[in-house]
């Protein structure tokens, strides 16, 4: 369903497996703790966001036969948007940066909202991941599909690393024909694509090969199997009252997974280092999956509850510098004081630390991209070098 894309969860405030424990006697050390605990949680909500994605697949595959509204289609779109408030130009996300401090000020294009200071990922906006289409398409179906026989037999052999191996092969698939799910940071970043990958597969692993995992699993299985739908072929809806109980297995998968990332040392792997989103991302992929089939007021029910009402606040922009992407070419507007950002055109990393080269051949500037010692100029094609070099 393309509805989705990913999500991250809020801190968990209670219940993580560091509660309890004696109050650390460095601060450091706790931060640090803090930091691993919401990079864990982040591992699996989207591993949560991405299961919220394949079971409605599964129910639309089982209940709709025939034409259908597509998920993230216009009548999704609609139902959902109604539900988070009309779109507002000229307005960003409310949220704050947990790696700098700095709140959120500059227009956003995609979902995921970075850091106009220091390129952080900062928040994930249920609004604009219903503003796309990010249905998976049939090669990635194919893909999933294709391998499944072969990691259940996996599974059943103990074996993770052919496991992993083919969950590699389905996350692959994933960013390749499913781009809009994911960070634009994966559209001309092989090196984040690939950790991306890595990261995922290495979270299915821990999962498959995990009992209370595996059961939770089944268990939601079953919930969803005793939804009870209304409405009609066109425009199904879900009887809320045989939708909580789907909920209730949800978080508690979200509680077993951060123990089980957690063990399985996933905090080193994502690599958006988003250590503060958490649970957001996991409700926000199983919101993605469901809001569209749920009444108003259940929707906004569910909408409380996962902590997604969204705030926005005007854009401000004031004494922003323009510059260029040496990627893509696009201007973006570099705020004073700010190190990095995100391109919101190409997704890559652009460090701000120098200043703007110009192009010898077509006089255009731009600012490289991080890592970058050179680029092809965007708009001539010609060489542009970092300064410093020859
Ligand atoms: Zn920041
Ligand atoms: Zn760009
Ligand atoms: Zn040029």
């Amino acid at each position: 369903m393309g509805l989705f894309k990913r999500n991250r969860p809020e801190p968990a405030k209670s219940g993580s497996p560091d509660e309890g424990r004696p109050p650390a006697a460095d601060r450091q050390a706790l931060a640090q703790q803090w930091r691993e605990q919401g990079v864990q949680l982040q591992a699996q909500a989207r591993q949560l966001q991405e299961q919220a994605t394949q079971q409605m697949a599964a129910f639309r595959q089982a209940a709709q036969p025939g034409p259908t509204a597509e998920p993230g289609s216009g009548r999704w779109v609609r139902q959902v948007m109604a539900i988070l408030g009309p779109p507002e130009p000229g307005f960003v996300k409310r949220c704050t940066c947990a790696v700098c401090g700095a709140p959120k000020k500059l227009p956003t294009v995609t979902a995921y909202v970075y850091c106009d200071y220091c390129a952080s990922l900062v928040d994930f906006d249920l609004r604009r991941a219903g503003e796309g289409d990010t249905a998976p398409g049939p090669q990635y179906a194919a893909t999933v599909n294709g391998t499944h026989a072969a990691a259940q037999a996996a599974v059943a052999a103990g074996d993770r690393d052919t496991y992993r191996d083919l969950q590699k092969q389905v996350y692959q698939a994933y960013v390749t024909y499913v781009p809009m799910a994911v960070s634009h940071r994966a559209k001309n970043d092989p090196g984040y694509r690939s950790s991306y990958v890595d990261y995922m597969a290495e979270a299915a692993v821990a999962r498959a090969f995990d009992p209370a995992a595996q059961a939770l699993e089944a268990e939601m299985k079953q919930r969803v199997l005793g939804l009870r739908y209304a409405g009609n072929m066109m425009s199904p809806t879900v009887e809320p009252d045989s939708f909580w109980p789907v909920v209730g297995t949800l978080e508690r998968q979200i509680e077993s997974a951060k123990v089980l990332y957690r063990s399985a040392g996933l905090a080193d792997l994502d690599p958006d280092h988003a250590e503060h989103l958490t649970g957001k991302l996991g409700w926000s992929g199983f919101c993605q999956g469901w809001l569209g089939m749920l009444p108003a007021d259940a929707a906004a029910e569910l909408l409380d509850r996962a902590g997604l009402t969204n705030q926005y606040v005007p854009v401000q922009a004031e004494g922003g510098q323009p510059r260029h992407c040496g990627g893509c070419g696009a201007q973006f507007s570099s705020l004073p004081g700010a190190r990095a950002v995100i391109c919101e055109g190409c997704g890559r990393k652009i460090d701000l630390g120098g200043a703007e080269l110009p192009c010898a051949s077509c006089g255009a500037t731009m600012t490289l991209p991080a890592g970058a010692d050179e680029v092809a100029c965007p708009f001539c094609q010609a060489r542009v070098e970092r300064a410093g070099l020859r």
